[in-house]
């Protein structure tokens, strides 16, 4: 069963920052769940999103991939 998003803490003190890799997907301590400021749009789609994240594993921070950032 899945966590309720209340109880998805990061462990803190493990925390790094990892903005200067670029945009990645996946954060090195392994969790692929992030933490984004958003917005959606009138559809309820996602509309626009802040580059900088946290990991919620970690509370590292990072750069939120864009569309096309492995074409790059
Ligand atoms: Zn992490």
């Amino acid at each position: 069963m899945a966590k309720d998003i209340a109880y998805l803490k990061p462990v803190p003190g493990n925390e790094g920052d990892y903005r200067s890799l670029g945009p990645i997907s996946v954060c090195p301590c392994g969790s692929d769940l992030w933490n984004v400021k958003c917005k959606f749009d009138d559809d309820g789609e996602l509309g626009i999103y802040f580059l900088d994240m946290r990991c919620t594993q970690c509370d590292s921070l990072a750069v939120a991939p864009m569309p096309d950032w492995k074409t790059q």
